[in-house]
């Protein structure tokens, strides 16, 4: 390949950059999607976690409230039917031994005066009496404002000490207690908040879940919960509304891995890799595909393309409107005009000699409408820019597309002049050949004519002296009888000037050169023509010749001059084939007659037969070859032209022996020739 055929490399860059690119943005566009697809399961994921630790945080409040509404009733149960204080002893430390939550039970009498008291059995706490008794105390605020507003109110919490550095946090209930409509006195209690935390919300704790009772503040007043474990830290507050206090319930949930996520993760971007390496197998086989595709189409372009380019015929294309659609480079150098000057042209090409351009015009209307040209083509003359004019010839094919319709016409060009050349070069120097051989017959035929014209001549010499001797010396005769020996002498002297004149007409009609005309001319004619020529031949050989012409032969249509040299020709072989003064009898046979054997039409059939030598298997070989022959003074030329004559002719020219001895040539001309170039 030529370094102008091969691509350039940057362009081998810039189409592999633009593939790479393409495959870039797909990778990105996918792996983005995937990211987004994550986060937006995490997201998801994260906000579940999220709403299942509020609604966890709403029910431990509202178990705590339902409790704390429970133990206010065990409590009121506490003092029903007015118990004495020992009673109420047993009872109350049997509600501290069921309710954790509770650190003690007071009941106090109006003034605030403690009546009976019991503590929790589950926790060590030293309580101060007298800081208890205390009007500022938050007992005494709790109990304030439970009268005020006649039902159960909370203090605010506050730390309690239990020594050795420990303590917890503690609030108060104050829940007046009524007789028939008479407040009787007050029954305190005292939560630890901490066992608030572990009694009424523990059981509904998860692992990894933290609850605290904070103040709105947030400080933290109680914690219940695990180790912290995981990164992920998702918190919910909840408001615990009691009357006289504010707490909040906090829930801290410590999130490592959500037990769904990986889950849904690892599902999604296992089928997304899936999807997306089969996606990518794809694309490449695909990609893969198509390049070779690409590549076989490239090959098959440039080569169609060398193929245009080195093909010698000239192509061109037209649509269904006559314009020119394509034109190969063959045809542009057979015209002289470049593809553009050509190409869209629909009336009149440059290329149409101006004076036949009306005849191609109607040419050109007979092909659009519809009629098919001649599947081997036509000649025609075209014109080259220069002016010149050279014969073409032409071969049109509709032009049918990949769907079968019919788009247009292709047509074929040949540069005929050349072989025009040639064949004008052939045919001049055939008739030269021709003329040759009729010369070389002629001459051959010289000695003959001096001894046929001898006879004539030296019978006009000796009539001639005979007159003269009776003119010059008469003898006895009478006048008269002179006269008439004399007219006698005279005639016979006309008679053989006469023969002599035809034997020279003869050998004059044959060589004389006449134009190649086609006529119908009876077979009887031909041999006539030739028959002084033959028995010339014919007397000095001592053959004799014996002719026979069949009734119903109809005239042939030949160049006369032509088929009687070939005639002449056949006839002087078969003689000197016979010149053996040995062989008897030594005829030469020449029939005309009508052959129906060969095929469709009938034929006329010359059969020149003699009784010779016969033809041997080597001459057999060579006997139709320019030059070739056996005979001294023979050019070989003969047998040669009656071929080529015989053919020109639409015939066939063959021999076979003849029994028990010589050959017989036969050659055969159509009744109803087909006219030759
Ligand atoms: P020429 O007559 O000049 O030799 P031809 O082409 O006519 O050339 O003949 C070629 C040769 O074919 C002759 O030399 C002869 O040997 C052989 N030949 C042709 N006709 C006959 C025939 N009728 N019988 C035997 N041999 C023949």
């Amino acid at each position: 390949m030529s370094a102008a055929h091969r691509t350039p490399w940057w362009l081998h860059w810039r189409s592999a950059w633009r593939r790479w690119s393409l495959w870039t943005l797909l990778v990105v566009l996918v792996v983005s999607m995937l990211v987004t697809l994550v986060w937006l399961a995490g997201r998801y994921e994260a906000s579940q976690v999220q709403s299942q630790l509020e609604r966890d945080t709403a029910d431990a409040v509202s178990d705590i409230r339902n409790a704390l509404t429970r133990n206010l009733q065990s409590l009121q149960a506490l003092n029903a039917g007015d118990p004495g204080a020992p009673v109420w002893e047993v009872n109350a430390t049997e509600l501290l031994r069921q309710q954790r939550e509770m650190a003690r039970v007071e009941w106090r009498d109006l003034s605030m005066q403690l009546r009976a008291y019991v503590q929790t059995p589950y926790r060590q706490v030293h309580w101060d009496p007298a800081s208890r008794q205390d009007p500022h105390s938050d007992v005494a605020l709790a109990c304030a404002n439970a009268r005020r507003i006649s039902g159960a109110s909370y203090s605010g919490s506050y730390y309690k000490p239990q020594g050795s550095g420990a303590g917890s946090e503690m609030m108060e209930l104050c829940l007046p207690l009524t007789a028939n409509g008479r407040a009787t006195g007050f029954l305190v209690v005292t939560y630890a908040l901490q066992d608030m935390l572990v009694d009424l919300v523990g059981h509904g704790l998860t692992r990894s879940q933290e609850a605290s009772f904070t103040e709105t503040d947030g400080t933290r007043l109680a914690v219940l919960g695990s180790a912290r474990r995981g990164v992920r830290l998702f918190t919910a507050q909840h408001l615990l509304d009691l009357p006289g206090l504010t707490l909040v319930l906090r829930m801290d949930n410590w999130h490592s891995a959500p037990s769904l996520f990986p889950n849904v993760l690892t599902a999604l971007v296992t089928a997304m890799s899936v999807a997306l390496v089969t996606v990518m197998v794809v694309l490449v086989r695909d990609n893969r595909r198509r390049l070779r595709a690409e590549h076989d189409l490239g090959d098959a372009l440039a080569f169609r393309k060398a193929m245009e380019d080195s093909l010698v015929t000239g192509l061109r294309a037209r649509d269904l409107q006559g314009r020119i659609t394509y034109v190969n480079p063959a045809f542009c150098e057979m015209v002289g005009f470049s593809a553009q000057e050509l190409l869209g042209l629909s009336e009149g090409a440059p290329y149409w000699p101006p004076e036949l351009a009306d005849e191609y015009r109607q040419r050109q209307a007979t092909r659009f409408a519809g009629h098919m040209p001649p599947r081997e083509g036509f000649e025609s003359v075209f014109m080259r820019k220069d002016g010149t004019r050279f014969p073409v010839l032409i071969i049109e094919a509709p032009l049918i597309n990949a769907l079968g319709q019919h788009t247009g016409w292709m047509s074929a060009f040949l540069d005929i002049s050349e072989q025009r050349r040639v064949e004008e070069l052939s045919r001049a120097s055939q008739e030269r050949l021709q003329a040759t051989a009729r010369l070389a017959t002629v001459g051959e035929m010289a000695s003959l004519l001096s001894h046929e014209l001898n006879q004539p001549l030296a019978a006009i010499s000796s009539f001639a002296t005979g007159s003269l001797n009776l003119i010059d010396a008469p003898g006895s005769e009478s006048p008269t009888t002179r006269l008439q020996d004399v007219r006698m002498a005279m005639q016979h002297i006309a008679r053989q000037a006469e023969r002599a004149g035809r034997v020279i007409k003869s050998v004059h009609d044959f060589v004389r050169r006449r134009d190649q005309v086609r006529e119908a001319v009876p077979p009887q004619e031909l041999l006539d023509a030739i028959l002084p020529l033959v028995n010339l031949q014919a007397r000095k050989h001592g053959v004799r010749v014996e002719i026979r012409v069949e009734a119903d032969v109809p005239p042939v249509l030949c160049d006369r001059t032509m088929l009687e040299q070939v005639l002449l020709n056949l006839a002087r072989n078969a003689i000197q084939a016979m010149d053996d003064p040995a062989l008897l009898p030594r005829t030469l046979d020449i029939h005309v007659g009508l052959d129906t054997g060969l095929g469709p039409g009938s034929w006329i059939a010359f059969a020149v037969a003699d009784c010779g030598s016969g033809i041997g298997e080597d001459v057999a070989q060579r006997l139709f070859t320019p030059f070739f022959t056996t005979r001294v003074e023979g050019m070989g030329l003969g047998l040669s032209l009656c071929r080529t004559v015989v053919e020109q002719h639409g015939g066939v020219l063959g021999y076979a022996a003849r029994l028990p001895r010589g050959t017989v040539f036969t050659f055969k001309l159509p009744l109803n020739p087909t006219p030759s170039p």
